[in-house]
């Protein structure tokens, strides 16, 4: 999960929000590293084995490196340790026992390895499968939540086509009147070739968010992608008399652009909507180092401190119902993740709101 800090500015405290982190993630493990960590152990094991005859402790280390095995290179590899393990411990022991109590000891110890190793991938192959049912649901609530954008872009743009669809309109009946002479009903003509261009540009724009998708990213100029996407969102926000700005540097950062246009569409809807009143969204583009940092603040009402902390819950909204479907910056939150990005927001009451995704160039 991308940390989400604190952020301070000079001026009266602002409110943060609070670093999330998971204490439980294990460490993650590459399989090569795995494989030779568990060869490594059961040579260690078949050693001290050998040379303390501490045989029951002996057993239990047994089962790290099949455990290693079983989780990170598969059934077949962890399998094989499990008759390795009782082999070699068969092996090494030197204690003077008759063939039929080692032939013993050595069906004992695989039975032991066999269910233990088969309990492992059954864990492993559980977790896989929540992990993949986790993964369908949250790109579903994506969709989900595109399909919300894409429906108030189309509205909002709908609005927009209105203007030019009257001078189109009126245009073309002073032309088929035959009361315009020779060059006035050519410029007409003009106008409504210019009307009809920019309808065309404004629906190209939508059709165009619609329709990017897939999983790929490329190198993406964010300053130009954040200026696109405002241009969709402008219709929208003039209504709200919210206007929206774009300042800062050409920055480049490896995106997909139609998740980083998302992104951004759903950090300024938010910003509209917190300014009931009307005010200036401003995004942001700064190079800071390795990283590209998109701001996108707002003059709203801010966000009050026992709110903060759950903004980024899936389905946690203030807003009435119709008006919120609480999964906007819980999607913020998992593309900005997957981009292996991180989110600072800013916030201080009736000062307006700050977010701040720091993405990998
Ligand atoms: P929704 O917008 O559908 O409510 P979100 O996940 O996008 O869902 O936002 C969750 C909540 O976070 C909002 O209901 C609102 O209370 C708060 N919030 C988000 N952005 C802002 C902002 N810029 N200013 C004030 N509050 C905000």
């Amino acid at each position: 999960m991308g940390s989400l800090g604190a952020a301070s500015r000079a001026g009266p405290p602002a409110l943060a929000s609070p670093v999330r982190r998971r204490p439980w993630a294990a460490p993650r493990i590459e399989r090569r590293a795995a494989l030779v960590l568990s060869v490594v152990i059961l040579t260690a094991a078949g050693v001290a084995d050998a040379e303390t005859g501490f045989a029951p402790l002996c057993l239990l280390i047994y089962l790290v490196p099949i455990g290693l095995a079983v989780w990170f290179n598969g059934r077949a590899l962890g399998y094989a340790l499990c008759v390795i393990a009782p082999a070699i411990s068969i092996a090494v022991d030197r204690a003077p026992k008759a063939p039929y109590v080692r032939v013993g000891d050595f069906v004992g110890e695989l039975g032991l390895y066999f269910t233990y190793a088969v309990l492992i991938d059954g864990m492993r192959r559980r977790l896989a499968t929540e992990a993949s049912l986790r993964r369908e649901a949250l790109s579903q609530l994506r969709h989900a939540d595109r399909l919300t954008t894409i429906g108030k872009l189309a509205a909002g743009l709908a609005h927009e086509l209105g203007t030019p669809l009257n001078v189109v309109s009126g245009k073309a009946n002073l032309i088929s009147s035959g009361r315009l002479a020779g060059d006035a009903a050519r410029r007409s003509a003009r106008v409504i070739e210019e009307q009809a261009d920019r309808m065309t540009a404004i629906i190209r724009h939508l059709l165009d968010f619609a329709r990017r998708g897939g999983t790929g990213r490329s190198p993406t100029n964010l300053r130009l992608l954040a200026e696109e996407t405002s241009e969709l969102l402008r219709p929208t926000a003039r209504k709200a008399e919210v206007t929206i700005a774009c300042e800062g540097v050409d920055v480049e950062a490896s995106v997909n652009r139609s998740e980083m246009q998302q992104v951004l569409s759903n950090l300024v809807t938010n910003a509209v909507h917190a300014m009931p009143g009307g005010g200036a969204v401003t995004l942001t583009t700064v190079e800071d180092g390795p990283h590209a940092i998109i701001r996108v603040s707002d003059e709203g009402e801010g966000i009050p401190a026992d709110v903060l902390p759950r903004i980024f819950d899936p389905f946690f909204t203030t807003k009435d119902v119709g008006q919120g479907t609480g999964l906007g910056l819980s999607v913020v939150h998992g593309i900005v993740d997957d981009h292996g990005g991180s989110i600072e927001v800013e916030t201080r009451t009736g000062r307006g709101t700050t977010f701040s995704l720091r993405l990998p160039r």
